[in-house]
């Protein structure tokens, strides 16, 4: 197993993260429910449950699961997990390990958070973007139906294993969901992780493990780097994170949530590009550049249908990099480097500029 270590001074916390070279549920996950002393509890959603049953029968912890899906991302649920967790007697000794995609990841990490006022908590996610994303720089919470994640906490794992052999059963659409994350960590931080991507379109086709663990250790790296900086969003480099989410975000409340979160972000990226290039920092070629990486993965740019500039707005109200009401956005200076501004890493785009990259959009 390779090990990393992500260490948060200011937020006091320290994740181990592992790359898993054998089989997790044969050695890793046994070993480490032996050596915790005190009880065990996964908590995974039904279709992990039903997949990988026979893995998780042989285990010395209770399995618990609830419904799949980002519906289940919710307060009730949160309770739903807790009440169980109380009702068998599991105490402050409990280590809780998450087995899933980012909403197992998002909850469990908020029920961690809070239970017993915080016990130990292992992550290890089954989908692409969970990997590169969700598991990774303590962020949990759930949605309410004033938008996602919008009751949460930060709350670091001790913990993340990551084994790719996971995605041998994931979706082919959620796969690429966890590819629109890859890109956007090259479009805001790395070059040669865009030229890579543009070469190797094979190495994900076929799930090349050598390939794919690449660029989870690469998103990790950079993801980490920045959460290094600014564990809790205050400062504004980890802001560049966000980069495409403004618009991706509004664009999944408008869809009611039946946009995967890749497709979402993926419009927001280019959307996002495009102001880059009417505010004069990004070259319109390199806008084309990243255009055509997201063709040659077959990710979807076009919305099915389209949506007014009045309800784009209203759906920014939320975003957290908003202030006194007046929304700001992540650009690239190239590709490769999100635009610094002065440290902050967004800025207000002049209403005609958004109003022209919305249209375009919306083309
Ligand atoms: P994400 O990681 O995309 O945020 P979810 O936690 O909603 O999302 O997972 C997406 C879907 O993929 C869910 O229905 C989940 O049950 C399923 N899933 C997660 N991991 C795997 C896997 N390794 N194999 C098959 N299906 C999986
Ligand atoms: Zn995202």
């Amino acid at each position: 197993m390779h090990e990393w270590v992500l260490k948060v001074p200011r937020a006091k916390a320290k994740t181990t993260i592992w790359f898993c070279q054998s089989p997790l549920f044969a050695t890793h996950l046994p070993e480490l429910i032996a050596t915790h002393q005190g009880p065990c509890a996964i908590i995974t959603d039904a279709t992990l449950k039903k997949l990988y049953a026979k893995q998780l029968q042989g285990l010395d912890a209770k399995v618990f699961s609830i419904p799949s899906g980002e519906t289940a991302k919710t307060r009730e649920t949160k309770a739903y997990l807790e009440d169980l967790l109380l009702s068998h007697h599991l105490g402050r000794d409990t280590l809780l390990i998450g087995l899933g995609g980012g909403v197992i990841c998002d909850i469990v990490g908020f029920v961690a958070a809070t239970y017993c006022r915080g016990v130990s908590l292992v992550l290890i996610p089954t989908t692409l973007l969970a990997m590169v994303d969700a598991a990774i720089g303590g962020k949990t919470g759930v949605n309410t139906p004033y938008g996602k994640n919008t009751i949460g906490s930060f709350y670091f794992p001790d913990q993340v294993l990551i084994d790719p052999s996971f995605l041998q059963t994931l979706p082919k659409q959620e796969l690429r969901n966890g590819l629109v994350e890859v890109i956007k960590y090259s479009l805001i931080a790395s070059k040669p992780l865009f030229v890579q991507l543009q070469k190797h379109i094979n190495g994900f086709a076929s799930l090349d493990v050598a390939w794919i663990k690449h660029l989870i250790q690469k998103s990790i790296r950079i993801k980490g780097k920045d959460i290094r900086e600014d564990p809790f969003e205050q400062k504004g480099r980890r802001r560049i994170l966000n980069y495409g989410h403004t618009i991706g975000h509004a664009l999944e409340k408008l869809e009611e949530y039946r946009m995967p979160h890749g497709q979402a972000v993926a419009i927001g990226m280019m959307a996002a590009a495009f102001m880059s290039c009417e505010m004069g920092f990004l070259r319109f070629e390199q806008l084309e550049e990243i255009q055509a990486l997201f063709q040659q993965y077959d990710i979807p740019l076009k919305l099915k249908k389209t949506h007014p500039i009045d309800a784009f707005l209203t759906g920014f109200a939320l975003d957290k990099k908003a202030v006194k009401g007046s929304v700001r956005f992540v650009l690239l200076k190239e590709i490769g480097a999100a635009h610094p501004f002065e440290g902050e890493y967004c800025t207000e785009v002049p209403f005609p500029i958004l109003e022209k990259a919305l249209a375009w959009m919306n083309r």
